[in-house]
């Protein structure tokens, strides 16, 4: 089974709040497996993932995903975050160390009654009840490992520490996602690794992806969008056919789903996302009563079989 999710993150403003719940309302309809809700670097951002997640629960069809990191909570806070997702009917949760607040390059110190790794935030969630948990794969590896053994060595270890899937990074050549998913089989790893899309559609974006995740981008897109640097249609041309070409590509390579990043709007994802069920079905883009896509409530547990 293939899985389709996209991703939000909690908005700053009224006016990003009207902007978020307008792309949710776009997004409903197509019935994703899930949408998670990304989670901030401290004060109230965070209460604002879980405000978000909680609404999604009991205003929407869709099934939410929080994303959680162990940046500045204690153990114990942690337990009541968790705890608080559960009281909302949260039980799907992506479990991340984070990154330190201001500077993600800077020097990372756990809290001193917290976590220092993943994986110890991925049994502290499966240890407090029935979640599945997700975390998080770098198909360029993650920034601050010194090489491609430990990487791996210490994604294994999330997974078996109770992990039932992951989503990688955002990355813009497939190549990085294949070799990915090779060395981890090679590890003796079977945790199902869905790969991030992120429309690239106008050439400011670029230096902001950089920071992000470190991602190599590709020369060539870089060109063009620059080329289109005023035109922002056809910027958005271009990063939505390149996004629609990597989608193709991962799922016939056999990927177990997309993760699309939606920054909040709609309409590049949902243009890839069409683009993709049509290949996957003659039927309609939008789907009918008897959709091809899968049940909403099934994934990521569906996921978790896989394991
Ligand atoms: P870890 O798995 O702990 O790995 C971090 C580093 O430590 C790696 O180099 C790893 O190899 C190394 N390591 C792991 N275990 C050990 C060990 N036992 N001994 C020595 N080294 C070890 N950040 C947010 O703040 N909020 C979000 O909502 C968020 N969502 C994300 C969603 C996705 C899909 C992804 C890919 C990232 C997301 N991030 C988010 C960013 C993430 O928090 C950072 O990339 C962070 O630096 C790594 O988190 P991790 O869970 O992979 O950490």
């Amino acid at each position: 089974m293939t899985t389709f999710s996209f991703e939000f993150f909690p908005p700053k403003s009224a006016r990003g709040e009207r902007t978020l719940w307008d792309a949710i309302r776009r997004i409903e309809p197509l019935a994703p497996d899930f949408v998670s809700v990304t989670y901030g670097a401290g004060g109230s951002s965070r209460e604002r993932t879980v405000d978000v997640t909680k609404r999604l629960v009991t205003e929407t069809t869709l099934r939410p995903v929080a994303h959680l990191t162990a940046v500045g909570h204690s153990v114990a806070e942690l337990r009541r975050i968790i705890g608080q997702y559960a009281d909302a009917g949260v039980r799907d949760v992506l479990v991340l160390r984070g990154d330190p607040p201001g500077d993600p390059a800077g020097p990372w110190i756990p809290h001193p009654e917290g976590f220092t790794h993943a994986h110890e935030l991925v049994r502290l969630v499966k240890e407090s009840g029935q979640f599945t948990v997700g975390v998080a794969a770098f198909p360029e590896r993650h920034p601050r490992s010194p090489d491609w053994d430990s990487d791996i060595r210490h994604f294994v270890a999330k997974c078996r520490a109770g992990a039932d899937y992951a989503i990688t990074q955002m990355f813009f050549h497939v190549e990085d996602y294949l070799r990915l998913r090779d060395r981890v089989a090679a590890a003796g790893c079977d945790t199902p690794i869905i790969p991030e899309i992120m429309p690239a559609t106008d050439v400011r974006q670029i230096a902001r992806f950089a920071q992000l995740s470190g991602a190599a981008f590709p020369e060539e897109l870089a060109h063009r969008l620059e080329a289109a640097r005023d035109r922002p249609g056809e910027g958005h041309r271009i990063g939505v056919e390149y996004a629609t070409a990597m989608a193709h590509r991962l799922l016939a390579e056999g990927a177990p789903g997309l993760h699309y990043i939606t920054l909040n709007r709609s309409t590049a994802t949902l243009e890839i996302h069409r683009a993709v069920l049509d290949s996957l079905t003659p039927a309609p883009a939008t789907p009918a009563p008897n959709s091809p896509l899968p049940d909403p409530r099934r994934a990521p547990h569906a996921l978790a079989a896989h394991r």
